[in-house]
């Protein structure tokens, strides 16, 4: 039995899964956000790694070094490129996070905060979450 939530990237051919109602859900404005998904910001949210399944296809990971300092995987689809989730993000041990868009059914999961607010471009207007300029402390 498929899990609650279920994603894939923009061509199908990788899929995966996981249970967990994220508690962290970020619209991040960083400099990566925009440059690794072309867009303004992009939503993304904590899952363990433990609870967080890959049922078809593979992923190529990307590995990046990001401004603070600290290494992680981007991982994407190899035939379509669809960014989907990011692991092995040093300080966060055994946690996965996952692109917003890639869910069956985004509308399930909802941003709770605003992050890198200081890179957010003058014409977007901020939500009505909590704003953080950099990472939330
Ligand atoms: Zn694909
Ligand atoms: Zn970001």
């Amino acid at each position: 039995m498929a899990k609650k939530h279920t994603a894939r990237c923009a061509c199908g051919a990788v899929t995966f899964e996981f249970d967990t109602d994220p508690t962290f859900v970020a619209m991040c404005h960083c400099l990566d956000c925009k440059k690794a998904s072309g867009g303004e910001a992009a939503v993304w949210f904590a899952v363990p790694e433990d609870d967080f399944t890959v049922t078809g296809g593979e992923t190529r990971a990307f590995h990046y070094t990001a401004d603070s300092g600290n290494g992680l995987d981007r991982n994407v689809c190899p035939n379509c490129a669809a960014r989907l989730f990011t692991s092995h993000l040093e300080g966060f041990p055994r946690t996965v996070f996952v692109q917003l868009g890639s869910l069956d059914d985004p509308a399930g999961i909802a941003p709770q905060l605003e992050m890198f607010t200081k890179r957010r471009l003058p014409w977007v207007r901020p939500l009505d979450l909590p704003q953080f300029e950099a990472m939330p402390n």
